[in-house]
């Protein structure tokens, strides 16, 4: 997986209005619309996810629980996955491939596959040798593409698609001049790779009904941007990834995104996608971990956390920092009120049917008092709380209380 870290080009000024909580704050309210916790019809039940990028072991499932739905499991996986009644879905990539792969065979196949412009066949963004950016506006890769996607469902088993790396700049900004045949002559990349994937998606809606299709947009602004005028990324998938929410796979100055993450998820919740949005955070702890996933919480977004456990207690870099979902709250059913701000202080709050989140983004500790008794998931773990207890939540961290 590539970490992309893009600026936000949106800034959506936070609506107010007056109101008092029980605490007798006033608070300004965040119109967010009522999208956390969306059922997947599909499967019946609400998706949980998980990243597991490391070898599938007979301990894996447990360790990844309550996770139903794993993402990046090799083909060894499957039979597990489904004995305990979980989804998985195949990680892929339509962007870029190397010689020798399924969707590139070898410098010769460029010549139906590849993206070329004045300066000859483009090489991946992300660099690497002999790694080339795939034409999507290439009739010969898109016949690749659905074959390679019907066979995942129908034959291998899976349960849908991950596409990691949505199509890049420049190759999202240039005309393929190649002499292979397109499927819309003149299309730039990007909206033609937005047409790929609206073929996938009509042909799932179709032929497989249940599969997942999921993409890695790198964040919101890039999935507004990926659009062919009729459609944008979110009207061509079940799921946008939004990875390095809150925090980052690197280690050091890089790792702590939160203030742009929480600037670009109000603009983001808002709209009609935030039920779309899985934010992957890389937390390197349990603390950062709570945090993150109460900021997602907030915004009605679902969350993931980490690709594996392989990094743990190294100073390595990837997001292979551990697995903290089984110690992360359960899930907080709908929400009960818009995302709430209090008044003079950077503390956001909403309530859900099954729990209250607080989150502390001040530089100063804030106080509360507990609405019900229940389960406190804060920076040093769970622990019991009573109904008006006063808590303090130290800055840069979150408070969720689980109703008893
Ligand atoms: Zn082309």
């Amino acid at each position: 997986m590539i970490i992309k870290v893009r600026p936000a080009l949106c800034h959506q000024r936070w609506y107010t209005s007056n109101a008092r909580n029980a605490i007798g704050c006033l608070l300004f309210t965040l119109f967010t619309g009522l999208a956390a916790a969306a059922t997947d019809a599909k499967q019946g039940a609400t998706p949980e996810f998980a990243f597991w990028y490391e070898d599938w072991r007979s301990d894996t499932w447990a360790k990844l629980q309550p996770a139903n739905t794993i993402i990046g499991v090799p083909p060894a996986a499957l039979a597990d996955i489904h004995s305990h009644g979980g989804r998985a879905l195949r990680y892929v990539t339509f962007y870029q491939a190397r010689f020798g792969s399924d969707f590139l065979h070898d410098e010769a196949d460029l010549d139906n596959v590849g993206f070329h412009t004045k300066q000859g066949f483009l090489g991946s963004a992300f660099g690497g040798k002999d790694n080339y950016v795939l034409c999507s506006n290439s009739i010969e890769l898109s016949r690749r593409v659905m074959l390679y996607v019907d066979r995942t469902i129908h034959h291998d088993g899976y349960d849908g698609i991950f596409i990691d790396n949505a199509y890049q700049p420049p190759a999202s900004d240039e005309v393929c001049d190649a002499k292979h045949s397109h499927t819309t002559n003149g299309s730039k990349g990007g909206p033609a790779y937005v047409n790929l994937l609206d073929q996938i998606y009509i042909w799932m809606r179709k032929d497989a009904p249940a599969a997942t299709i999921m993409v890695n947009a790198g964040n919101p602004v890039a999935a507004d941007a990926l659009n062919n005028g009729r459609s944008s990324l979110w009207d061509v998938t079940d799921y946008v990834l939004w990875e390095s929410y809150a925090f980052s796979s690197h280690i050091g100055m890089a790792h702590d995104r939160i203030e742009a993450t929480v600037r670009q998820s109000e603009s983001t919740a808002s709209s009609s996608h935030a039920s779309k949005v899985l934010a992957l955070a890389y937390p390197r702890n349990y603390e950062e971990a709570i945090f993150s996933f109460a900021i997602a919480q907030l915004f009605g977004f679902q969350y993931a956390a980490n690709l594996g456990e392989n990094d743990v207690g190294t100073a390595r870099e990837g997001g292979h920092f551990g697995i903290f979902l089984r110690e992360l709250p359960p899930q907080l059913g709908p929400p009960k009120s818009e995302l709430q701000q209090i008044a003079g202080a950077n503390i956001l709050q909403r309530h859900f049917e099954a729990g209250d989140v607080m989150v502390n983004l001040d530089s100063r500790p804030w106080s509360f008092r507990t609405s019900r008794r229940g389960t406190l998931y804060s920076r040093s773990g769970a622990s019991h709380t009573e109904q008006n207890m006063q808590i303090e939540i130290p800055p840069k961290s979150a408070a969720v209380t689980v109703f008893d």
